[in-house]
């Protein structure tokens, strides 16, 4: 079977990859694209031991988990009487909210809250599902509008900070947003589309470093040129105490309490509203699509579809030979990658040779900026203590 690497286009990170032997897991499609990757005397590497040590006895492909499902909706149902809604979901027109808000109101009866956060990148495939949702359930979607002056100002800073987890804008402006909304509303539920059927396998830290505000003020405060005004903000200790523990506001991932299949989810709803898949996870995104199929596959030689078809791999829900044969091609066509650097460059503006330079600088991490990582590190540990994250978080 012939391979497709991508080579990165900065220096420094083709000498930290040629310093190791190129291995590639025997279980799923996991590489030593993943730096810091181990593998077992049989080739399995250390995603797949987590999935199968610490994933799967628990979770059980939300095979066994109806008595916990009836108490939690019991619960939503309970906290919510005598409320406008009993939680809220927040849609975007992706697979796994979009079978959330299916679940919610037709098999769960539950009378959710729905927003939508508009980061301005949205592909019109997104917003016609959460159309044909919002038809379909008869349902109500409030959208929030993030300030787009800040957040491209965000966007064109991370560019110049060189680090590959250019959605950290977008990501933080939805995630606070979201709660924040919930919080000021008083609702005590928000349902999360995060689930292991598709992602039990996480992408390295070193490909997605998680969500931190404290770089994101950091590389604001050193390549930004627009106060951060509008653009909404959510500190890690509001988030994970003031408003967990004084406000009562808890996530929940009840896609994990139910069979969920990717492959089954998208006929189901497309059987029942005409909900149209896109071609890749994250895809209803024109931003992330190029961000994470361009900028990520070429200037790190991080191919993102590896950690989302291991997932579908080590779950069963395709093939490792399917893979291989789908990982021979680039993430997207090469056309529609140039289109979207004209796009991309021309709403951000800066003209497309001023991108290709900083596709060409040094590539650089979290370590390089100030950073909650060791905050996040230590939550991590007390989630894992917990059993509240088992993935394998490194
Ligand atoms: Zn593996």
């Amino acid at each position: 079977m012939g391979k497709v690497t991508p080579v990165p286009v900065s220096q420094d990170r083709c000498c930290i990859m040629a310093l190791r032997e190129y291995q590639i897991c025997s279980n799923c499609v996991m590489d030593t694209s993943d730096s810091l990757i181990r593998f077992d005397e049989d080739g399995v590497c250390d995603h797949c031991r987590n999935y199968y040590d610490n994933i799967l006895p628990n979770w059980q492909y939300g095979n066994n988990c109806k008595a916990e499902l009836d108490k939690l909706l019991l619960d939503i149902r309970e906290q919510g009487e005598g409320k406008q809604y009993d939680c809220m979901i927040g849609l975007s027109g992706g697979l796994d909210s979009s079978y959330l808000a299916y679940s919610a109101v037709r098999l769960w009866g539950l009378r959710p809250k729905f927003i939508h956060v508009d980061t301005h990148w949205s592909m019109p495939v997104a917003s016609e599902n959460i159309s044909k949702l919002k038809d379909g359930l008869g349902i109500e979607v409030e959208t929030i509008t993030v300030d787009w002056g800040e957040l491209k100002d965000l966007q064109i800073a991370f560019f110049k900070s060189q680090v590959p987890y250019q959605d950290i804008p977008q990501d933080l402006a939805i995630f606070a947003a979201s709660y924040n909304y919930a919080v000021k509303n008083s609702i005590k539920y928000i349902l999360n589309g995060g689930n292991h059927s598709t992602e039990c396998i996480r992408e390295p830290v070193e490909w997605g470093h998680i969500n931190d505000t404290s770089l994101l003020r950091d590389i604001h405060q050193q390549f930004g040129a627009k106060p951060l005004v509008n653009y909404p903000l959510l500190g890690f200790f509001r988030k994970n105490l003031y408003y967990r523990y004084i406000k009562g506001l808890r996530i929940v991932k009840a896609l994990d309490l139910i069979s969920y299949k990717k492959q089954d989810a998208i006929e189901l709803l497309g059987k029942e509203f005409g909900w149209e898949q896109y071609q890749h996870k994250h895809y209803e995104n024109r931003f992330t699509r190029f961000y994470e199929g361009y900028w990520c596959y070429h200037k790190f030689g991080y191919d993102r579809r590896r950690p989302h078809y291991s997932s579908l791999i080590v779950t069963g829900q395709i093939t490792r030979d399917t893979v291989l044969e789908m990982l021979k091609n680039p993430p997207y066509d090469e056309d529609e990658a140039m289109n979207d650097l004209k796009h991309v460059s021309s709403r951000l503006w800066i003209s497309e040779d001023e991108f290709m330079a900083l596709m060409r600088q040094p590539n650089k991490t979290w370590k390089d900026y100030k950073s909650d990582k060791v905050i996040i590190d230590f939550a991590i540990k007390a989630a894992k203590a917990f059993g509240l994250e088992r993935r394998n978080y490194r």
